[in-house]
Formats: structure tokens, C-alpha cells, sequence
């Protein structure tokens, strides 16, 4: 008898996965399914970043690069940082990685032994107590509430600060919430003392106020980004992580033992999405801005509770506490049962932690007219309830 890990077999599924297994499961048969639940850009990837692709494939470059990543392409990340926010990054301490999320799990197996621990906000992107944890830190949570615009307060969270904190991690714009950090708080945080992982991922998606690099505000911080939201790249996996210089031995060596390097063409072709596709992008902000304002209308006419709107990312979480309470549901069972019933894919807000019980999160990345007609299902769902 096979007998898995007890760290893999204990470890929670991505909840929205499993959303979206049911939901596809249905279209396979014959249902017209709504897509709110997914956290991927809907657009493709900009044409001329797949040009690039294909001549550097062509060009030969389907080989093993550099353990850190191209060398080319770590100068271009340090000015892209340089002209987006005015940081000096030596190209030396970026390491590219498959995606984000193989940085932000490197950087945590880089800082954390065995019961250190790393505070992140309840609710959080869901794959951040699991990342947190195999990396081998202890997660410590600092809830953060709606009527406070879910900010993550510099005050709670020193109150959780121990002699075994090794990190405190910060999401702006945040996934599930899409609320920003701004510029006073992410540097009190900073000033806390313990060094701060800001994973970066949805900067560029804002569409009201600025987001704010902790580059900016301190110079020993972990940048985490990647290519997979706003260029619309999820399925080329790559991200990488700017890490203070002592980080970067360590994370190299691990790159290089668990995964080598991340892909020859795939990194070219992140060149051209770095210097060559403003235009592209700057469409797909503008369209993720329609949609947020039409889902946010929708939200309000149809009594769905949104306090603090939503300024980046592509999501709404929405407060379903009524709701639930009326017709005696938690949100992962609403969630299925708005799947069932209106054939609307949301994720329950649980999927971010605890403190999502009673929120649903709506992504808008979808098209405008499959949103207007998701909208219009939640609402026949809720007048029925
Ligand atoms: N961080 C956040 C907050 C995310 O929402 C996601 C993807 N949903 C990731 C990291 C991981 O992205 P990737 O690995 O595609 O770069």
C-alpha cells in the first residue's frame, strides 16, 4: 500500500480549482457555464511576445539558460523597475523562476527554518499559508476587515512581531480584495523591522491611485513578480524574485538543484513584453476598468455588499453574510449552489483564509457581455433566495 507524504496528503486544495473542475465538468455537459472564478487574464498573450517566441524557438534557444535567468532579460527586469518606479536593481540579485510562485517558494525555503514564522494578512491569495508552509515557516495571520477597507494595518501587525518572525509578506493590489496599499503604510511596515516579501503580481492592473513598489520605501525588501496577469502570461510560467544580495546564493543554489532555470524562448519573448507591448497592455487595463465599474454597479443594484471599492487586480469580494445567513449556507456551499442553480462560477471567500466566511470573490476577467450576463443570472439567483 502506497502511503503519501502526510505533508502532501494534509495539504487543502486550491478551493477555486475545484470550482472551476465542477464548472467544466457541467460545460462539458451541455451547460452554459459563467466564468467568475478564475484568477487569469481571459485575453491572449500580446502578438508580438508569441512572435518572439516563435523566432527564438526557432532561432535555437530551446536549451537550459543561466540558473539566475538570462542575462539579458535581468537587465531589462532592473529597467523596467527603473522606469516604472525609479528603483536602482542590480540585475545580480534577480533569480527568474517558472512563475511566481516558485519565487515566492524558493524565498521562503531561503529565509525560513523549521518554526520560524511569517505573518500574512487573513484573508490572503490561498496558496500563500501552503507556500509559507513548505517553505518551512509557521504562518501568523492579521486579519483585516471589510470596514476597514481589508488594509493591513501596521499596528496589528506588530503586535504579532516574535523573536521568530522572519517575514512579513504584503500583496498590493491584494488578491482577493484588489484593494492597494498606500505609499505611508507599506513604508511603516517596512520600518517594522522584519523583511517584507511584496509580492507584486497585479501591479500595472490599477485603475485608481498608484501602487506602490517596496523598493521605493526600502531597500531590504523581496520583490516578487512575474509576466503571468498583466501581460497576460499564466501559461508561459515565468516570474522572478528580487532578493537582497545575502538571498541570492542561497536561491540560486536551490534553483539550480530543484529547477535549473526557467525557459530559453519563454524569457526572450519576455524581453519583447517588457519594452515592446505597452499598447497591449494598456488596452487590457482599460478593459479590466469597463468591466470592474460594470461588475461593481451590477454588485450594488443587486444588494451584493461591496463597502471599499476594488482600485486594482480583477477582482470583487463581495459580502454574502446576508445571504448566507438566510438560507443557512456557508459561502463554499453557496458557491456551489450559485454554480448548480445559476450556472455562475464564484469563488468562496473561505479559499483566502478564515476571514473570508460569509464573501464571495468575483473575477472580472471575462469578457464585458459574459459578465453582463453573469450579473444577471447572480441576480436572479439572490431575487429567488
Ligand atoms: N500571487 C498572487 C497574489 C496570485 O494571485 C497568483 C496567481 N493567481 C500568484 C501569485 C501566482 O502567479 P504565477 O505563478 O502565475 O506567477
Amino acid at each position: 500500500m502506497l502511503h503519501p507524504s502526510r505533508k502532501s496528503a494534509e495539504i487543502p486544495p486550491f478551493l477555486v480549482m475545484e470550482v472551476l473542475e465542477k464548472a467544466q465538468a457541467m460545460s462539458a455537459a451541455g451547460i452554459d457555464v459563467i466564468h467568475m472564478e478564475v484568477g487569469e487574464p481571459d485575453f491572449d498573450t500580446p502578438a508580438c511576445v508569441i512572435a518572439k517566441a516563435h523566432e527564438a524557438m526557432r532561432g535555437g534557444q530551446t536549451h537550459y539558460t543561466h540558473s539566475l535567468g538570462q542575462r539579458e532579460l535581468r537587465e531589462t527586469i532592473a529597467a523596467w523597475h527603473k522606469q516604472q518606479y525609479g528603483t536602482d536593481i542590480d540585475p545580480e540579485t534577480i533569480v527568474v523562476t517558472s512563475g511566481s510562485s516558485p519565487a515566492l517558494l524558493l524565498t521562503f525555503l531561503a529565509i525560513c527554518d523549521d518554526g520560524d514564522e511569517v505573518i500574512l494578512s487573513n484573508p490572503a491569495y490561498a496558496c500563500y499559508p501552503q507556500i509559507v508552509t513548505f517553505g518551512g515557516g509557521k504562518v501568523v495571520a492579521v486579519d483585516v476587515y471589510e470596514e476597514d477597507g481589508f488594509q493591513y494595518r501596521p499596528e496589528k501587525i506588530k503586535d504579532k512581531i516574535t523573536a521568530r518572525t522572519k517575514a512579513i509578506l504584503v500583496n498590493s493590489p491584494s488578491n482577493p480584495t484588489g484593494n492597494l496599499l498606500d505609499r505611508e503604510r507599506l513604508a511603516e511596515i517596512c520600518a517594522l523591522g522584519p523583511l517584507v516579501v511584496s509580492d507584486e503580481i497585479y501591479h500595472g492592473l490599477v485603475y485608481e491611485g498608484q501602487a506602490v513598489s517596496a523598493r521605493e520605501v526600502c531597500d531590504q525588501t523581496v520583490i516578487v513578480n512575474g509576466f503571468s496577469k498583466l501581460f497576460a502570461m499564466t501559461g508561459w510560467r515565468l516570474g522572478y524574485a528580487i532578493v537582497p544580495k545575502p538571498l541570492v546564493r542561497p536561491l540560486q543554489k536551490m534553483q539550480q538543484n530543484f529547477f535549473i532555470s526557467a525557459g530559453d524562448f519563454v524569457q526572450t519573448a519576455a524581453i519583447e513584453a517588457l519594452t515592446g507591448c505597452a499598447a497591449e497592455t494598456e488596452a487590457m487595463r482599460a478593459e479590466y476598468d469597463r468591466r470592474r465599474k460594470l461588475v461593481l454597479k451590477r454588485c450594488r443594484e443587486i444588494g451584493l455588499g461591496v463597502t471599499v471599492e476594488p482600485t486594482g487586480a480583477f477582482y470583487v469580494f463581495c459580502n454574502v453574510k446576508d445571504h448566507c445567513a438566510a438560507c443557512g449556507l456557508n459561502c463554499y456551499d453557496l458557491a456551489f449552489d450559485i454554480l448548480e442553480k445559476a450556472h455562475v462560477a464564484v469563488t468562496p471567500g473561505t479559499d483566502f483564509g478564515p476571514g473570508g466566511e460569509g464573501y464571495i470573490r468575483l473575477s472580472y476577467a471575462n469578457s464585458y457581455e459574459n459578465l453582463a450576463e453573469g450579473m444577471n443570472r447572480l441576480e436572479t439567483y439572490f431575487s429567488e433566495k
